[in-house]
């Protein structure tokens, strides 16, 4: 294994689904993620802005997809990207990784050497962070 993290050469998920998260994690509602970053979305959720649009994009987002990236907040960014696993983390699955990597001309992660084949679903704490994706 060779113990480089595939998401510095990646950052195909943050350029493909919207962000969206309880609003009081931005720091005008007490948590940290920069609220100059965020849009509200419904009276509950605020997004990541630029990740509400048809071809959504982080403006957090440094470098470009599918090549060098680098989050700008990475420590205080939102739950949903702590949460989302890139495939291959707790040898499971994230489908939802793999089609974000599709998008951008990259190969799914499951030939990773944490990834068994007897592990292809994805985990619970992935499948949490994909739902919190969706509108
Ligand atoms: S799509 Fe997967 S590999 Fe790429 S940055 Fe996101 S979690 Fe990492
Ligand atoms: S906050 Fe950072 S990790 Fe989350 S989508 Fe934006 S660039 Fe990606």
């Amino acid at each position: 294994m060779s113990g480089i993290n595939p998401c510095i050469t990646c950052g195909a998920c943050c350029a493909y689904f919207r962000v969206s998260f309880y609003w009081a994690e931005a720091d005008d509602g007490g948590g940290v993620v920069p609220s100059a970053l965020t849009e509200q979305v419904t009276p509950l959720l605020r997004a990541m802005r630029g990740t509400n649009q048809k071809s959504p994009r982080c403006v957090a987002l440094a470098g470009t997809p599918g090549g060098a990236t680098r989050c700008t907040i990475y420590s205080q960014r939102p739950s949903p990207c702590r949460e989302f696993a890139c495939s291959g983390e707790g040898d499971q699955v994230n489908e939802a990784c793999d089609r974000a990597r599709a998008r951008y001309g990259l190969p799914p992660l499951k030939c990773h050497p944490l990834v068994t084949e007897g592990a292809r679903e994805p985990s619970t704490r992935v499948q949490l962070a994909v739902d919190k994706y969706r509108p």
